[in-house]
């Protein structure tokens, strides 16, 4: 069953231009999908977008449908309902916004005893077995925050992200912070996570080698699009689209501490949203980059049945037809 479907999804930052341009994705429950790309390319935008989280001014368009309900025509009331218990966030950096002069027990309960109005001590209860769930004593709920590691802290933003048991996880490069080991034990143990308990995942990294090690599906987005989309494995192996190659050729498999480079043979940074080549935004970068690619944009389009690329080298499968 489909648990989020974002359609056609557009975002105009006030003053701006579009980071987000018609953006299709969907995800089944219990699903992981990862998103890949470089920095500027609006995979936070995309995932602040889905939460409703973006600044006010902000312009917005095409549906996002959590349960068939879209989260962009709901009153707030229902948004807010929806934040924690429907779907939740975990942030890159996340771990520097627990506040300070509060014991992490208690910000754990919080959200618990916001939305689902239990007891204040069934909320300290569950408090304590989320802290267990992801591998920290329970008697650590008494502790402030200095108190722990920056893994430590990861760890409880995973336990505030899981209180309310939401169907859909976010995480957005959940790791950046945190050291090279740390960061494979805590990506594995988000993915144990939404595992065991059929959560969605939607997972953001630049690194295709860790999405394409714990997620299903892997969407690889630049300038503001999704140019390829597929099988994780698949993608991460054998890139149709030649963006999409280049960053999987630069990371190499998770755990290696040299695995932060740019990607290979690829000079340059994406475009900003308000200077977009013509043609495909990709082109003045691409190795493979045709007369017509300066020229034409590209469509996300099917390429066969699992796999979808926004490259005029990928043939559209005749049988399938275009996405629109
Ligand atoms: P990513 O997460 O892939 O690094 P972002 O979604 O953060 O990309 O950014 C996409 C584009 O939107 C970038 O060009 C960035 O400068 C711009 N942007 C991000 N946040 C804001 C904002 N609050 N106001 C205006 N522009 C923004
Ligand atoms: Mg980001």
């Amino acid at each position: 069953m489909t648990l989020l479907e974002v359609q056609n999804l557009t975002v105009t930052y006030a003053g701006g231009a579009a980071a987000v341009r018609g953006v299709d994705l969907s995800l089944a429950t219990g699903r992981k999908l990862g998103i890949a790309g470089e920095s500027g390319c609006g995979k936070s935008t995309l995932a602040l977008a889905l939460l409703r989280l973006l600044p006010a001014g902000t312009r917005v368009g095409g549906k996002i449908l959590l349960d068939g309900e879209d989260i962009l025509t709901m009153r707030w009331g229902q948004v807010r309902a929806v934040r924690w218990a429907g779907a939740s966030i975990v942030f890159q950096g996340a771990m520097h916004s627990l506040n300070a002069v509060h014991r992490v027990g208690d910000q754990i309960a919080e959200p618990i005893l916001l939305h689902r109005m239990a007891t204040t001590a069934a909320a300290r209860r569950k408090a304590g077995e989320l802290l267990e769930q992801v591998g920290l004593p329970a008697a650590r709920a008494s502790a402030y925050p200095h108190e722990l590691s920056g893994g430590q802290r990861q760890r409880v933003m995973i336990a505030m992200a899981l209180a309310c048991e939401p169907r859909l996880i976010v995480a957005d490069e959940p790791t950046t912070a945190l050291d090279v080991m740390i960061q494979a034990q805590i990506l594995r143990l988000i993915e144990q996570l939404v595992s065991e308990q059929d959560v969605g995942l939607i997972m953001i990294s630049h690194d295709l080698a860790v999405l394409a090690d714990t997620c299903d599906r892997l969407a690889v987005m630049y300038a503001g699009r999704v140019v390829e989309e597929g099988p994780a494995r698949q993608v991460y192996e054998d890139a149709l689209h030649p963006y999409a190659e280049a960053l999987s050729s630069a990371f190499p498999r998770i755990g290696d501490p040299a695995s932060r480079f740019a990607p290979h043979g690829l000079a340059g940074d994406p475009p900003d949203p308000s200077a977009l080549p013509s043609g495909c935004a990709f082109h003045p970068r691409c190795a493979v980059a045709l007369d017509v690619c300066g020229t034409e944009d590209q469509a996300l389009r099917v390429a066969s049945r699992e796999r979808r690329a926004a490259c005029t080298h990928v043939p559209a499968d005749p049988g399938e037809g275009s996405v629109t």
